[in-house]
């Protein structure tokens, strides 16, 4: 299905829709670099863990990187044992590592002081490393750089480098990159692994080089193909990568409705009746995520505007071919990663109804309703269990 045809069949609004054909092109995408590498392909769900998404990947992937103890879970509902769960997170908590050893097949500890504390507790049942902050800045925006001046992430590599015993360190884990369309950074780094840590990593099973390409969309995989072939075979290890965006992102969209247009100081308003409370990242990282009804040259400019208190819920100013009207429909594109995940309802007002977009038309996969927004706020017996019907009004 193309946009204009899910605009045209779309029964609700705001939706979040899932271009199916969209994310089995990513999955084949990755499949294919599989087997021209060897590369092991795990799926970080922290991108969107839609159990439907999970799922669908299921069958492309050798398992699921996941970030907590409750997206573990969720990935080992969908994949049974002894399906792959990697999992890496500065946030290990004692209470947890129990049940994480129980779900998860390799964990990549985030410091030194955390491997020398959990490792021993899980007795060789899970594949133990450690995650490497290989030093090597490549990001402008600190935000997004885990190797940023007194980083959280990872273990130094010098003093990886200078540690006398390697006991228990069956595996490493890298993650240096964010939305990147060329593998400049991963040979960089695997360079100053190798620079740094030379021979030692013979010792490992398996390296994981993280997520933070959208590997589908880089046209010459060769070094990447050339990296995982030597990784391979001069060390022994098996390599893994953990995509998220490159599995979703592209695959999915954001659509609404306008519900009002008016001037404002000289300027087209139109609010929507979503927010950026549906993808939190256009507001913090003041992000204007791409527009189908946009056209550069269109005479008629239009601030998209959100539909909460909030002053500053804006998507931004596009320009239209044609001047938006009441009850018109616009598609924010390619927001299938780290929108819905951080969603919220922030003013009451509900998440997107979310489908999948397909062969076979628009299927509803999901709805949210009063029930879940009041469950969530309501404490104890200050409300009844069941909501009052509303005589009045049929939901
Ligand atoms: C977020 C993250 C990923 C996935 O990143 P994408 O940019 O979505 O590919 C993989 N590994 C780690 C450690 C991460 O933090």
């Amino acid at each position: 299905m193309n946009l204009r045809a899910i605009k045209a069949a779309l029964p609700s609004s705001p939706a979040f829709v899932i271009d199916r054909d969209a994310l089995l092109a990513n999955l084949l995408a990755l499949a294919e670099l599989k087997k021209h590498s060897g590369v092991r392909v795990l799926y970080s769900i922290k991108s969107l863990p839609l159990s439907r998404v999970l799922q669908e990947a299921k069958p492309y992937v050798d398992g699921f990187s996941v970030s907590s103890l409750f997206e573990a879970r969720l990935a080992r509902e969908v994949l049974p044992k002894p399906g792959g769960i990697h999992l890496t997170t500065p946030g290990l908590r004692p209470d947890e590592i129990e049940a994480l050893g129980a779900h998860c097949t390799h964990i990549g500890f985030n410091s030194l002081s955390q491997f020398r504390r959990f490792a021993p507790v899980l007795d060789g049942k899970v594949s133990t490393g450690l995650r490497v902050n290989p030093k090597l800045s490549r990001l402008n925006d600190v935000r997004f750089d885990p190797c940023r001046r007194h980083s959280k992430l990872g273990v130094p590599i010098e003093d990886l480098a200078s540690l006398e015993s390697w006991q228990g360190i069956a595996g490493l884990h890298l993650h240096n990159s964010f939305s990147a369309t060329g593998y400049t950074t991963l040979t960089e780094t695997l360079q100053k692994i190798e620079d740094c840590l030379g021979d030692r990593l013979e010792q490992l099973e398996w390296i994981n080089l993280g997520g933070g390409y959208l590997y589908g969309g880089i046209a010459d995989q060769r070094p990447f193909i050339d990296a995982v072939r030597r990784l391979r075979s001069r060390y022994g290890v098996s390599a893994y990568i953990e995509p998220g965006k490159a599995v979703v992102g592209n695959a999915g969209h954001l659509i609404a409705t306008v519900l009002d247009v008016f001037e404002s100081d000289g300027k087209t308003v139109a609010v929507l009746d979503t927010s950026v409370n549906h993808h939190p990242e256009v507001f913090e990282y003041q992000r204007r995520p791409d527009l189908a009804e946009a056209a550069p040259n269109g005479g008629y400019p239009a601030i998209l505007a959100g539909c909460t208190c909030l002053a500053g819920d804006l998507f931004g100013e596009y320009r239209f071919a044609a001047p938006l009207a009441i009850g018109d429909k616009v598609v924010f594109k390619h927001v299938g990663a780290y929108s819905l995940i951080k969603a919220n309802r922030f003013n009451g007002c509900n998440l997107p109804d979310i489908y999948i977009a397909g062969n076979d038309g628009l299927e509803c996969v999901k709805q949210f309703s009063y029930e879940e927004f009041r469950n969530q706020w309501r404490c104890g017996r200050d409300l009844p269990e069941d909501a009052k019907k509303d005589a009045a009004v049929t939901v």
